[in-house]
């Protein structure tokens, strides 16, 4: 779970939720149990679920399920948090973003990122419906009601940017004039990513965060394939900006920022699944190539020495630099499906999300100064001062 805020490394807090199953009732008279699909993911408590249970009283039958020749072993997961198919979103979210909320306050940055395959409820987890709305509604509402209750000698300001990763390319989804892909570059200070041109937003209410969020997802791109008729094809990023600064002690007081990005990934699926061609198997490379350099940082954050971290590979990677390794937490969601269908996926995201437990993050806080900045100026004035006088 996550650490003392105050802690210097975190560990990266691995949950993973199971979408509703969907498929024929189960039939007992059937040998593959219900024409062929099967439940393969079986939570056994809040922590732990076991991938491909065997029933003890149809083992025998396994062999005809639509996997069984393969002679899988059940495999039991422990995860940090496990939501079953009837977790709420509340449930979600108080499971995973909520606790990062009084470090992003404090100055701590935080990310939240939804993994898993398409149709797996990567988006309803983040984004959800109006009706029943998803960790970034939840969470804004969270801070918007700290903002208004925050103590009168406190300021709390948030704005927002919303941008995708498609085919390696950056585009602004609450601004989209332009269809040219945006630049990152490193502040100087190296300490955030800056998104050049990214438009940002200072969001009224939390109604207001709502109605971005649709109007950026429906700028997102979309393209038909086999997996799923509306598979969302980029990586989605939402920054919420925070900036707390005391206000009773005026000028000398200490100002403490910090980052919460909130990230509904594209689909994991490989292209061989979605039968790609052409635009959409290029597509279908760039997703994997994204995911696969955050797969591969995610390693390379895991192994004992960690030298070399490959944010380079991909834009998504860069983008992310100070949201995986650097001052952050970060939470991992993965979106698995319960249906033998998507078994093989569901075995790959399990896999990828085994590994990602193993992350450590330093985390720091993230505050200016103000009296020791300040104190620098009448040193500054004296010198320019003197080099007016020699000239
Ligand atoms: P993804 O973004 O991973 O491709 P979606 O979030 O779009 O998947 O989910 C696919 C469909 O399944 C959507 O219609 C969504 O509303 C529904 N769905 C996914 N997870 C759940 C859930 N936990 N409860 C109810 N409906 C869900
Ligand atoms: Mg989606």
């Amino acid at each position: 779970m996550l650490q003392n805020p105050e802690s210097a490394t975190a560990a990266i807090t691995v949950a993973v939720r199971v979408r509703p199953f969907v498929g024929p009732a189960p039939s007992p008279d059937s040998a593959a149990g219900d024409g062929g699909v099967k439940k393969i993911i079986h939570v056994v408590d809040e922590q732990v679920l076991v991938f491909d249970p065997a029933d003890p009283n149809k083992r025998n039958r396994r062999r005809t399920y639509v996997h069984g020749a393969r002679r899988h072993k059940e495999i039991q997961y422990a995860f940090d948090r496990v939501f079953n198919e009837d977790a709420t979103q509340q449930q979600v979210y108080e499971g995973t973003a909520k606790p990062l909320i009084d470090g992003v306050l404090n100055g701590y940055n935080a990310t939240v990122f939804a993994y898993g395959a398409t149709g797996c409820g990567k988006t309803h987890t983040i984004t959800g419906t109006t009706q029943d709305p998803g960790i970034i509604f939840l969470t804004m509402r969270e801070l918007f009601e700290r903002i208004e209750t925050a103590s009168a000698d406190q300021t709390i300001e948030t704005h927002v940017s919303y941008l995708e990763v498609y085919n390696e390319a950056i585009r602004d989804l609450l601004n989209i004039t332009s269809n040219e892909s945006l630049d990152l570059r490193e502040d100087d200070v190296n300490t955030r990513v800056v998104v050049a041109g990214l438009s940002e937003h200072k969001p009224r209410d939390v109604n207001h965060v709502m109605r971005m969020l649709i109007e950026g997802n429906n700028n997102r791109t979309r393209a038909p394939t086999e997996a799923n008729a509306v598979s969302s094809r980029s990586h989605a990023v939402l920054q919420i900006h925070v900036r707390q600064k005391d206000r009773a002690v005026g000028v000398t007081s200490n100002v403490k920022m910090a980052t919460l990005s909130i990230i509904d990934l594209a689909g994991s699926e490989r292209a061989s699944v979605t039968k790609n061609q052409g635009k959409r198997l290029l597509e279908g490379a760039n997703i994997n190539r994204s995911l696969l350099a955050l797969g591969n940082c995610i390693n390379a954050l895991c192994s004992d020495r960690p030298n070399h971290i490959p944010y380079r590979d991909s834009k998504l990677t860069r983008l992310l630099k100070y949201s995986l390794g650097g001052n952050c937490r970060v939470v991992m969601i993965t979106a698995i499906s319960a249906s033998s269908i998507h078994f093989d996926e569901t075995h790959n995201t399990l896999k990828y999300a085994n590994r990602a437990k193993n992350i450590k993050t330093k985390v720091e806080q993230n505050t200016i100064d103000v009296a020791a900045h300040m104190a620098h100026y009448p040193q500054l004035i004296a010198d320019l001062k003197s080099e007016v006088e020699l000239l």
